[in-house]
C-alpha cells in the first residue's frame, strides 16, 4: 500500500484506541474536563452500563459558540499553548483529544452556554470528515455531553464491553475514586434513571469523613490512620489501615498525585515496602494518598490514560512516602482527621 495520510475519523478512532477502552474511560475524559472547567455540581447518567447512554451534565465554566467547533477537533485544548505549560501543567487534561476520540467512536452531542452568553449551543460532529455542526439549544451555563452507543462503528471495541453490570461496576468505581480527588464537589450518579450515588459536596472535616466512610467503608474507617508528612516540597497526607484492617483483595488502594488518580508502580512499591512484614501474604493493604508537589517536579505525559507519572526525582519520592508511612504503621499515626481537601 502507498503511504498515505489517515482521514480524520479513522485517525481519531486510532487515538480513541488509547484512552477510551470502555464506558467508563469515557465518564473519566468527560468528568475530568467539567472538574477542569470549575464545576463543582457533575451528574452522571448511565443507561445500560454505558453502552446505551452516558450524559455528564455540570455547572462549570462552558464553552463559548464559537469555540464549540474547535472543542471537539483533535489537538485542539484551552489547557496548554506552550511547551512551558505542559511541564508545568494544573489541570487534569491536556492532549486535546478526549472529545475527538470519543466522538469518533460513540454520537456526541456537546450543549453549552458560557455566563457571558444568552443562549445554549449545541455542537455534533458528524460524518466521516467530522464535520462539526452547531445549533441553538437550551441550557443554563455550564456543559452537558451526550455519548449514545459506544463503539456503534467500532464492532471489535464493542464485542470487548462486558454486561452491563460489569460495565457499571467500573463506572461505579471510577466515581468513587474521583469523589475521593475531590471531596468539595457534589458528584450524582444514576443508572437506568435510579440514584446510585450521591456524594454531596464536602468541605468541613465531619463531611470529609463522611465522604471518605460512604465511599471505604466503616471497616477502613476503624483501622484507618490519618497520616500526614513533608519532606523537600514533597507532601503526603491521607489514611492507611493498619495491618488489622488489611482486606483480602486489593480493592481499597487508591493514591493521587497533584489531585490526579494512579496507578504508579513506584508509589505502589513504597507503599508495599512500608506494610512489609506487617502484611500476611494473603492480604492487601487499604490506603487512601495524596501526593503534593510542584507540578514541574512530575511528568504526567507518560501514558495517554495518564495513570502513570514520571517523578523528576524518583528515589527522593519514593524513599520519602516508605519512610513516613513505615514509620506511621509502626508507631501509629492519629485517628481519621482529613487535612484540607486537595
Ligand atoms: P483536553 O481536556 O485535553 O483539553 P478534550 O478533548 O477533553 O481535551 O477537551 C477539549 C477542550 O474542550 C478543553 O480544553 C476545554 O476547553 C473544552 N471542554 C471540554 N469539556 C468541557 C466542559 N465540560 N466544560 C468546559 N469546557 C470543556
Ligand atoms: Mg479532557
Amino acid at each position: 500500500m502507498p503511504i498515505r495520510i489517515l482521514p480524520p475519523i479513522l485517525a481519531n478512532q486510532i487515538a480513541a484506541g488509547e484512552v477510551v477502552e470502555r464506558p467508563s474511560s469515557v465518564v473519566k475524559e468527560l468528568v475530568e474536563n467539567s472538574l477542569d472547567a470549575g464545576a463543582d455540581r457533575v451528574e452522571i447518567d448511565i443507561d445500560k452500563g454505558g453502552s446505551k447512554l452516558i450524559r455528564i451534565r455540570d455547572n462549570g465554566c462552558g464553552v463559548a459558540k464559537d469555540e464549540l467547533v474547535l472543542a471537539l477537533s483533535r489537538h485542539a485544548t484551552s489547557k496548554v499553548a506552550t511547551l512551558d505549560d505542559l511541564e508545568g501543567i494544573n489541570s487534569l487534561g491536556f492532549r486535546g483529544e478526549a472529545l475527538a476520540s470519543i466522538s469518533s467512536v460513540a454520537r456526541l452531542t456537546f450543549t453549552s452556554r458560557t455566563a457571558e452568553q444568552a443562549e445554549a449551543w449545541q455542537a455534533q460532529a458528524e460524518g466521516r470528515e467530522m464535520n462539526v455542526t452547531i445549533k441553538p439549544a437550551a441550557h443554563p451555563v455550564g456543559t452537558t455531553v451526550e455519548v449514545v452507543d459506544l463503539f456503534f462503528n467500532t464492532p471489535a471495541r464493542r464485542k470487548f464491553m462486558r454486561s452491563e453490570k460489569t460495565e457499571f461496576a467500573h463506572i461505579d468505581e471510577l466515581v468513587r475514586r474521583i469523589a475521593l480527588s475531590r471531596f468539595d464537589a457534589t458528584l450524582i450518579l444514576r443508572h437506568n434513571g435510579k440514584v446510585v450515588r450521591q456524594y454531596k459536596g464536602a468541605t468541613t472535616v465531619p463531611e470529609q469523613e463522611r465522604r471518605l466512610a460512604a465511599v471505604c467503608g466503616t471497616p477502613f474507617m476503624h483501622h484507618a490512620l490519618a497520616v500526614e508528612s513533608e519532606h523537600s516540597d514533597v507532601r503526603l497526607w491521607g489514611w492507611l489501615a493498619t495491618p488489622e484492617g488489611a482486606r483480602p483483595q486489593n480493592d481499597l488502594q487508591y493514591t493521587y498525585v497533584n489531585g490526579r488518580m494512579m496507578r504508579d508502580k513506584l508509589i505502589n512499591h513504597a507503599i508495599r515496602q512500608a506494610y512489609d512484614e506487617l502484611l500476611p501474604a494473603d492480604r492487601f493493604a487499604a490506603y487512601v494518598l495524596y501526593i503534593e508537589l510542584d507540578p514541574r517536579q512530575v511528568d504526567v505525559n507518560v501514558h495517554p490514560a495518564k495513570h502513570e507519572v514520571r517523578f523528576h526525582q524518583a528515589r527522593l519520592v519514593h524513599d520519602f512516602i516508605f519512610q513516613a508511612l513505615f514509620t506511621a504503621l509502626r508507631q501509629g499515626g492519629q485517628a481519621p482527621s482529613p487535612q484540607s481537601a486537595p
